[in-house]
Order: C-alpha cells, then sequence, then structure tokens
C-alpha cells in the first residue's frame, strides 16, 4: 500500500536495518528501539492487522520471531530475555497499519513493563470467568 511506511520499507523507497527475510516475512530493527536489538517482523503482504493474517502467514511471523529471539540472546550479551508484543488495532496501542510483531531483548530490571489501569488485577469470582469463556467459547463454536 503506498502510503504505508512499513511498504515503503519493503519497496526500499525508504531505508531499514534487515535482520532476515524470506518470501513471506521481512524483519528490520525498530527505529526508536525500546532496547537494542528491538526487531520488527511484518509479513511481506500489506495486511493490517495480525487477525486478518492468512494461517501461513501466522506461522511464518511466530517462527521468524522466534528464529530472531533466540539469535538475539545469542549475539547480544545484554539480552537475558525477550519480549514479545503484538498490538491488533489502535485501541490497543496499533500505530503503524501494517500487522508487525516486536521483539524486544530484555535484561532484568530493565524497567520497561505494562502499565496497568487503576484497579485492574483483582481476582474475578469463577462465575464470572465463566460467564466471559461461555461467551468465547460460543463464538469459537459457531465460527
Ligand atoms: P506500533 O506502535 O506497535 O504500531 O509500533 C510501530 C513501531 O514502528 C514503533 O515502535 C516505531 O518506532 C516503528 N517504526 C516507525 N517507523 C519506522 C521506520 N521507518 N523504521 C523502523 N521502525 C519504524
Ligand atoms: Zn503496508
Amino acid at each position: 500500500m503506498s502510503n504505508c511506511i512499513f511498504c515503503r520499507i519493503l519497496s526500499g523507497e525508504f531505508s531499514s536495518s534487515v535482520v532476515w527475510e524470506n518470501e513471506t516475512i521481512f524483519a528490520f530493527l525498530d527505529i526508536h528501539p525500546i532496547s537494542e536489538g528491538h526487531t520488527l517482523v511484518i509479513p511481506k503482504r500489506h495486511v493490517e492487522l495480525f487477525t486478518e493474517l492468512l494461517p501461513e502467514e501466522v506461522a511464518q511471523v511466530a517462527q521468524s520471531g522466534q528464529l530472531i529471539a533466540s539469535h538475539l540472546k545469542k549475539s547480544l550479551p545484554e539480552c537475558e530475555g525477550v519480549t514479545f508484543s503484538l498490538a491488533n488495532g489502535v485501541a490497543a496501542g496499533q500505530e503503524v497499519p501494517h500487522a508487525h510483531l516486536h521483539v524486544i531483548p530484555r535484561r532484568s530490571g530493565d524497567g520497561f513493563g505494562w502499565k496497568l489501569p487503576p484497579g485492574c488485577g483483582q481476582q474475578v469470582p469463577r462465575e464470572g470467568l465463566e460467564a466471559v469463556a461461555q461467551k468465547l467459547r460460543s463464538s469459537i463454536n459457531r465460527a
């Protein structure tokens, strides 16, 4: 898509620091890294949402993320662990409308984490959980 920044990277119009690619996937360094080695894994096909990807693309994004994570740990001494993060939709914090997986090197006490809204994280009674799970099960079973 011509006005998509990641498609413009894929076409070579904008520069990038390539980490890995194959016929389906492109992985490159985030220009505003949370930590050194912060990589973005994208499908080469322009798709806005992760939930719209084909099963094969989902598999390839996940496998590429796994590959990159293992090599971040091998090649960057600072990398003790890896956070995989994926915003699906604007409400979830997705800024670039081309599906992408963040692969973020982590070390103990680096200060990066989720900012939780006040009041969340309380234990929910079983019947409350079951009511929600039932809605999801019904939707999945109808699909
Ligand atoms: P998100 O907020 O999940 O949509 O993440 C979009 C990410 O794309 C951000 O972390 C940006 O730093 C990154 N980004 C935006 N433009 C570029 C670019 N030209 N090259 C590399 N990363 C980029
Ligand atoms: Zn795109």
